[in-house]
């Protein structure tokens, strides 16, 4: 990043914002040469990734709908913004690099089970069983003598 003004290459980062609706991020800057102001911004290029509901309806891949449902399932349990975050990134990553742009949401969900378990076994229950759909208490015990039993490993 060269200053508009002296052509200096030393500059840095003194205010940064994010725009999740445009995508686009803009750096306030300063030169530490000749000490002037300038501003960058930094847009993501968008890959579209699609998604293939059960139904067989392909959607846009969205971001805040995959965390509207995992929040569901942490609900009151302590569990940290950043590590949905972190979470939700990888997933996304994950996504992205596999090239396909149509993924089932049967594979997303499989991919945040097998996250959740590590973080949080209740949260975990309660996404397989929306994602599973469990109608029983057995169902739920099923899982969780399933769960003990990979305890051991
Ligand atoms: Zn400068």
């Amino acid at each position: 990043m060269f200053c508009p003004y002296c052509h200096s290459e030393e500059t840095r980062v003194v205010d940064k914002r994010d725009n999740s609706e445009t995508g686009v991020t803009r750096r306030r800057r300063e030169c530490l040469s000749c000490s002037k102001r300038f501003t960058t911004y930094e847009r993501i290029e968008s890959i579209p990734l699609n998604v293939e509901k059960r139904n067989g309806n392909v959607d846009e891949f969205n971001r805040e709908k995959l965390k509207k449902s995992i929040l569901k399932a942490v609900r009151k349990r302590g569990i940290k913004e950043e590590v949905l975050e972190d979470l939700i990134e990888d997933i996304e990553l994950k996504l992205l690099n596999r090239k396909k742009t149509v993924i089932k949401t049967s594979d997303i969900g499989k991919m945040v089970l097998t996250r959740l378990k590590r973080i949080d076994k209740v949260a975990y229950l309660r996404y397989s069983s929306v994602y599973n759909d469990f109608n029983s208490v057995d169902d739920f015990i099923n899982e969780i003598n399933l769960l003990n039993e990979n305890n051991g490993r």
